[in-house]
């Protein structure tokens, strides 16, 4: 057994996927595997992602050649985490409820040393370390996927809160009218400025005759995908723009009431919209200073895409292993 070991695994558990990386301490991925998230979690919340984590590491540690004893094992997960590592709450991924994939997998190989996170807390500090928010002190993370994934920097520190909660920004209500949540409110942030939120305003333009290209394109307004409109706007479709530009509004009107709360100057976005980024960001930039108060008054704000793309939450997963365990 080392004492100091020179690899880190680090997993982000997503609603869709699974992403594993190995990585040394320089932050170098020298290993790399993605699958799709399980489904089934019965009996124990959290076994059947245990079983699809276990059986990833075993692969990732032939490729390094280590023993897990010799690793250190950071495990980003969706939801509120408890100081123990045990999901609380996960709004998109509520059969993880309750979950304490940490104890499993410590029951299941003696000696293995692994911290579980919340996803988009090991995304900051991933982006922090070695990515986008480096040298920053004020920043938030947000990550634009399924829901919202938050983190807060502030004063040079990942602040999490009393219980460890803090940062669930894909869950602040913006529209008391809007639609339902997975979580039981109605309106949430990430109802309208994610992944989710793209696909209903896509199927709503399509229905309102607002895509007309894409409908005769797919053959009906029931087959216009968010993923069709993202790359009809990447190649300069301008139906498709506004589409995202409507997904860009609600992104700062979001930041705009965090900015006014939190004072951060930078923001970092990550998840799969970063996908459509060149046009989502600008927009954005161009928005929120008449959506924070005093806008016109402030310093510039800066919206920047993560650097480590979609494998920001599981290389910060092992940063954060590497930190809290070795
Ligand atoms: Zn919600």
């Amino acid at each position: 057994v080392t004492t100091s070991p020179d690899i880190a695994l680090g997993f982000d558990v997503g609603g869709t996927k699974v992403l594993a990386v190995a990585i040394d301490r320089a932050g170098s991925v020298l290993y790399e595997e993605r699958v799709p998230t399980p489904r089934e979690y019965e009996p124990v919340p959290g076994e059947a992602t245990a079983d699809a984590i276990d059986a990833m590491m075993a692969k990732a540690l032939v490729e390094v050649q280590r023993d897990v004893a010799d690793v250190v094992v950071g495990v980003g997960l969706p939801g509120i985490m408890s100081r123990e590592g045990r999901v609380v709450f996960a709004a998109n991924l509520p059969a993880a409820n309750g979950a304490q994939i940490g104890d499993i997998l410590r029951a299941r190989h003696e000696g293995l040393r692994v911290v579980c996170e919340n996803d988009a807390d090991c995304g900051a500090v991933g982006e922090h370390e070695l990515g986008a928010a480096q040298g920053r002190d004020n920043f938030i993370m947000v990550t634009l996927g399924t829901g919202i994934g938050g983190a807060i920097y502030l004063d040079g520190e990942l602040r999490r809160g009393a219980n460890g909660f803090a940062g669930e920004f894909g869950h602040v209500v913006v529209n008391v009218n809007g639609p339902r949540c997975p979580c039981g409110q109605s309106g949430c942030w990430e109802r309208y400025a994610s992944g989710a939120g793209l696909a209903r305003m896509t199927h709503e333009a399509a229905a309102a005759g607002l895509l007309p290209e894409l409908v005769k394109h797919r053959g009906g307004a029931a087959n216009v995908r968010g993923e069709d409109v993202t790359a009809a706007a990447l190649a300069g479709s301008n139906e498709a723009v506004a589409v995202v530009h409507d997904v860009a509004w609600w992104l700062a009107r979001g930041l705009g009431n965090l900015a006014t709360i939190l004072d951060f100057d930078y923001v970092v976005i990550g998840g799969g919209l970063v996908e459509v980024a060149s046009i989502l960001i600008p927009r954005a930039q161009e928005l929120m200073p008449s959506m924070v108060l005093g806008g016109a008054a402030r310093p510039p704000f800066a919206i920047v895409p993560a650097r480590n793309g979609e494998r920001a939450g599981a290389l910060g997963a092992g940063l954060v292993a590497f930190e809290r365990l070795s």
